[in-house]
């Protein structure tokens, strides 16, 4: 098979991301995580004390040079030649994201770099939250993730127990409906499913089992573009 755009949007805490490694890795295709993108741009603004309530002082300052990896195995992110893999997982980068990913200026650079870097002959898997919408309207495949806030506060918290983070399930449920109200409620590309996404709830389904069954759907989506 060969060059399949497949747009994978949701909020945080579907398992967007590990969904959409193991899609890439099952169709030997490219992986590109935009929301690595927001959260080095983020990083950048906070080393920089940036402040965040003055969307034009972000604007200014957005214009970082920033790398993310392709192959889905490897999970590294560049601020310049720094490695900022880790650093941009971590809490003040989570929490300051929104404010920056709402800006205008910042989300028009990296849409412009993201379908750079999604062009080429070859299959590419994009996660964010606009791809099916903005980024890659002519995406072959737009999937849209969703799970219930309880179950993503619930993963998101055993993924934070599991680094050694606090174990604290109610704060990381009051942070997930904030990101999803700031998210869909903004006036730059608010987070929602494309018309003609196909919407995949993985609440109750194991991981395994949504990857199986979104290869399955890119075969055929391919299969009928042959
Ligand atoms: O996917 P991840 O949780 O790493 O994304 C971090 C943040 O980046 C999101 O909460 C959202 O504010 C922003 N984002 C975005 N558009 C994308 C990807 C991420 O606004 N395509």
């Amino acid at each position: 098979m060969s060059g399949v755009v497949v747009a994978v949007d949701g909020p945080a805490g579907t398992g967007k991301s590990s969904v959409s490694r193991g899609l890439a890795r099952a169709l030997g295709a490219r992986y590109l995580d935009t929301g690595a993108m927001y959260r080095i741009v983020t990083l950048a603004m906070l080393r920089a004390e940036v402040d965040l309530n003055d969307p034009a002082a972000i604007a200014a300052a957005s214009d970082v040079p920033l790398s993310v990896d392709y192959d889905p195995d490897v999970d590294r992110a560049y601020l310049g030649d720094e490695d900022v893999s880790v650093e941009i997982r971590g809490d003040a980068v989570t929490r300051a994201v929104s404010a920056v990913s709402a800006v205008p200026q910042v989300r028009e650079r990296l849409v412009r770099l993201q379908r750079e870097l999604a062009s080429g002959a070859d299959s590419v898997v994009v996660e964010g939250r606009d791809i099916g919408t903005v980024v890659l309207p002519d995406a072959d495949v737009k999937i849209f993730l969703t799970a219930t806030a309880e179950t993503r506060a619930h993963r998101r918290n055993d993924q934070n127990v599991a680094a050694g983070l606090a174990d604290d399930y109610e704060a990381v449920l009051a942070d997930v409906r904030r990101r999803d109200h700031l998210d869909s409620t903004r006036a730059v590309s608010p987070l929602r499913a494309a018309e003609d996404a196909l919407i995949v709830d993985t609440s109750d389904m194991p991981q395994a089992e949504v990857i199986a069954r979104l290869v399955e759907l890119v075969e055929q989506r391919s299969g009928a573009m042959r």
